[in-house]
């Protein structure tokens, strides 16, 4: 017996979850359930986060974790408990498989077949914000080498484990050399160690029109968290409705297992919304645990529900669906065929007896780190580059100033006229020989920019290691 935690959530996660415990305890699931609340009543109670100590105590204990959708209130300081959940217990993985049931649901894609596996932690869900100047916000993308190598790795491992044949690598790094430089890279040193596995990389955009517009060329598809996101929604809504897809997010000691959809509060309480979302996370979750028979058999009961053409109203069309249906009578409809085999969808078949194993990250040797100069921002409202560069040659001491960017392009020396400045500007200080800086230059820099009144918002160290840069050019440099 296998005690696993279940939250109800909001919105519509009521009553599908009611649907989806039904189907797991008539088809004997070897669980038992502890029940906690989290969510929007719990954001009303006071807890900004969502969720309680009581909660966060059984989810910890427990370590499987199948989760409704919650709502997220808007505004007042509350934080994403989904991302939070994730975070809190590295859940540094999350698989969406999306795959097409034509003609059973419609969707111009029959031949759809793609696991996205997205990383979870960290990129720009770091949440990492702040405002520098009257006009400039930003937002830091964190890419750690520990982050990029654990989630390859996992869909590596995933392919391997579920005889997929092809993993893709959708990155930006044609923009973003370092961060997404860094994803790309190890991506390539990973696949090395899985000779049988294909492989491509794709520029995010052209990736993303080409899994909208020809998904059947994809099989796992790898990314970082922000595309991750979007990617997932977009795979599940044309694979045939985002009510269907479910997902795992998998750490190397907890597990959650939701639907990907959120809470739908326009059509909660209505018994029409679609279970099967959280349903196959539940099946998903089987399989975890290893219960892959019982897995097996809510998905196949599931598939003879979905090719007879039973049908909730967000999967119902005319010509192709046979039974307009409530979330209560599908429900039923999977319970009554718990044991047959689908006809025409393939019958699940799990990998049983062999649990997937991620090996565990190692870190790497540390490499050679030399300071080679400092970025210092400053908050200045004026427009000709030339006299911000006048002021801050003041600074120079043994480093001296050497590009100025706004908003990453180069404005000084030699800036164009057309291009426009904001407020915001990055003054790069480097020895003029290339030689290794001391690290008291900075402070140096900062308190005499105190002195003559330039205002500095933050400042960047420029590293190399091993003789690599760690740090970008300027646009037009
Ligand atoms: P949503 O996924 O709730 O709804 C998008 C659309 O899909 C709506 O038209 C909805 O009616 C429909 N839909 C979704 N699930 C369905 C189902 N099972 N059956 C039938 N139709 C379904 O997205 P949203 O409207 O952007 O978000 C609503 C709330 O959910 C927000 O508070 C958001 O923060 C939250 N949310 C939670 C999660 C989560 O808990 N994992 C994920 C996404 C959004």
């Amino acid at each position: 017996m296998r005690r696993i935690t279940v939250a109800k959530g909001d919105g519509i996660g009521p009553e599908i979850m009611e649907a989806v415990l039904q189907i797991l305890e008539a088809a004997k699931a070897n669980i038992e359930i502890d029940l906690v609340e989290i969510g929007e009543k719990m954001y009303k109670a006071g807890h900004t986060s969502g969720i309680s100590k009581e909660a966060w105590n059984t989810i910890r204990k427990n370590k499987v974790f199948l989760k409704a959708p919650i709502t997220t209130p808007q505004g007042g300081g509350y934080k994403s408990l989904n991302v939070t959940l994730r975070k809190t217990l590295g859940l540094y993985s999350n698989v969406r498989p999306c795959k097409s049931f034509y003609p059973f649901v419609n969707t111009k894609h029959p031949e759809m077949d793609v696991v996205i596996v997205r990383e979870n932690e960290e990129d720009l869900y770091a949440g990492i914000e702040h405002q520098q100047t009257q006009e400039v916000v930003q937002c830091l993308k964190l890419i750690s080498r520990p982050g990029c190598e654990k989630i390859i790795r996992y869909a590596f491992e995933y392919a391997r484990h579920n005889n997929r044949k092809k993993v893709s690598c959708f990155v930006k790094d044609n923009i973003m050399k370092q961060t997404d430089g860094l994803f790309h890279q190890i991506f390539k040193e990973v696949s090395a160690e899985y000779p049988e596995i294909k492989t491509d990389s794709w520029i995010i955009d052209i990736g993303a029109a080409r899994l909208a517009d020809t998904p059947e060329i994809f099989d796992v598809v790898v990314t970082s968290n922000l595309y991750g996101d979007v990617l997932s929604d977009i795979a599940a809504q044309i694979s045939g409705s985002v009510g269907l897809a479910g997902s795992a997010n998998i750490g190397e000691q907890c597990a959650m297992f939701e639907a990907i959809h959120g809470s739908a509060p326009p059509i909660a309480g209505k018994n029409i919304a679609n279970p099967s979302g959280l349903l196959r996370a539940a099946v998903m979750m089987l399989n975890h645990i290893g219960q892959q028979e019982t897995a097996e058999k809510i998905k196949n009961a599931w598939s003879c529900v979905i090719e007879e053409g039973i049908h909730t109203e967000d999967i119902y069309k005319e010509g192709i669906s046979k039974q307009l249906v409530s979330t209560k009578e599908f429900t039923t409809a999977v319970i009554d065929r718990l044991g047959n085999t689908p006809k025409q969808i393939q019958p699940a078949n799990f990998t049983k007896g062999k649990v997937m194993q991620v090996p565990i990250y190692k870190r790497k040797p540390a490499s050679a780190k030399v300071l080679k100069g400092v970025d210092v921002f400053v908050d200045w409202e004026g427009k000709d580059a030339n006299k911000l560069a006048h002021a801050l040659q003041k600074l120079n001491n043994g480093i001296e100033l050497t590009m100025i960017t706004n908003r990453g392009v180069k404005v000084w020396p030699n800036g164009f006229e057309e291009t426009f400045c904001t407020d915001h500007w990055r003054c790069r200080f480097e020895d003029l020989n290339g030689n290794q800086v001391p690290q008291s230059a900075i402070p140096h820099i900062m308190s005499k920019a105190i002195e003559e009144e330039i205002d500095i918002i933050k400042s960047e160290n420029l590293y190399e290691f091993d003789g690599n840069k760690g740090y970008s050019m300027g646009q037009g440099q």
